[in-house]
């Protein structure tokens, strides 16, 4: 058992301030992923800042607010399940409510919130093992992943440092519709499209994010996509539920006059960040849709995946996937 301090935070002032102190303080939310990874003495924080007492002086943390330009705005400590049976996002933007809902299980859902959940960190067993050596866990250590197994690792995004997935669901969807990530720190707000907030490993596994030290993410906004009514999240993993993507899938389709005027497609549990398939919308759009389109539209996408032996087989399975989901929202009508 190490000893660490415990801070109950009372306004997002005093969370920021007391997170900035020293590089060893975290915050903690529901913490499904930070207190596993404090008994694997992965994470060994000296101080835990306790942010669930922030909504009651500030209740829009909690809530799912609708926002002037016909968006949502999502607080940071907005449980995942009260974000996936929310009326609003189940209708405006299903694919949101499918990933929440392909996640974990109904009683981490009920603990995870919205801000963890961006933040929630790799699989990838050599980084959950610290007898392993681990880029990311202990810079400068070596990839065990490699030259190991790496059967559920990443094939976009790698580099020679890293090979781990990016194993949220949420984060895909979120991606996929263009949200906007609301920060707070001790230098004041900012907001980053959440398509720029994970990054790439590169020469810096253990760098995941843009976040700066001592910024809290206060909300998630989502700009109004009226076409998002049709979208879907198909996810494939080794069990039907309470497993993380092998690959998945989020797709919107703005479909009218037989031609695809827009598409929104992002892939998960296949690269090391959330994946926006940039290349394949660019396939999509203006064509008649059609499952011919869409097998182009995956192969242009994974066309510079980066194989290795025990993780080749997901290629193919993220353009399947990929497909399914585009067909399951052109017959949406
Ligand atoms: C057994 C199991 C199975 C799972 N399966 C899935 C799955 O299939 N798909 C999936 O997507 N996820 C899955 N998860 C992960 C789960 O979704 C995350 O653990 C959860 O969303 C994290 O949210 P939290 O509030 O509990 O985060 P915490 O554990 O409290 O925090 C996680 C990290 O975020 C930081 N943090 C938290 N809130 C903020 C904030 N507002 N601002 C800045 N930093 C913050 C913390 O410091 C910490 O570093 C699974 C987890 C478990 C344990
Ligand atoms: S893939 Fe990344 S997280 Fe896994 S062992 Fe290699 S450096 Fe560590």
């Amino acid at each position: 058992m190490r000893p660490f301090e415990y801070v109950a935070a009372d306004d997002i002032a005093s969370a920021t301030r007391a997170a900035s102190a020293d590089h060893a303080t975290r915050f903690v939310a529901g913490g499904t992923t930070l207190i596993d990874l404090m008994k694997l003495e992965v994470e060994t924080p000296s101080r835990l800042v306790d942010i669930n007492r922030l909504a009651r002086r500030d209740p829009s943390l909690a809530a799912i607010t609708e926002l002037p330009n016909g968006g949502l705005r999502i607080g940071a400590l907005v449980r995942n399940s009260d974000l996936a049976w929310n009326d609003l996002v189940r209708t405006r933007y299903p694919v949101l409510s499918q990933a929440v809902l392909a996640g974990a299980s109904g009683q981490i859902r009920n603990m995870a919130t919205t801000g963890g959940n961006l933040l929630q960190r790799t699989r990838c067993y050599y980084f959950r093992d610290t007898a392993m050596p681990c880029n990311k866990r202990e810079p400068g250590s070596g990839c065990s992943a490699l030259h190991g197994h790496h059967r559920i690792h990443a094939v976009l995004g790698t580099s020679d440092h890293c090979i781990a997935t990016s194993p949220g669901d949420m984060p895909v969807a979120m991606n996929a519709l263009d949200a906007v990530v609301r920060l707070r720190g001790p230098a004041g707000e900012r907001a980053v499209p959440v398509t720029a907030f994970h990054v790439t490993p590169g020469a810096h596994p253990e760098v995941e994010t843009v976040l700066r030290h001592g910024e809290m993410i206060t909300a998630v906004d989502l700009p109004p996509l009226p076409f998002a009514a049709r979208s879907h999240y198909r996810k494939v993993r080794d069990r039907a539920s309470f497993a993380f993507a092998l690959a998945s899938a989020a797709v919107a389709l703005d479909i009218g006059n037989g031609r695809i005027r827009d598409a929104r497609v992002a892939l998960g549990g296949v690269a090391t960040k959330p994946w926006r398939a940039h290349e394949a919308e660019r396939v999509l759009k203006g064509h008649a849709p059609g499952t011919a389109l869409f097998r182009s539209a995956a192969e242009a996408e994974l066309r510079h995946a980066v194989p290795h032996p025990e993780n080749a087989f997901k290629i193919e399975l993220a353009k399947r996937t990929m497909v399914r989901a585009l067909s399951t929202v052109a017959a949406m009508g």
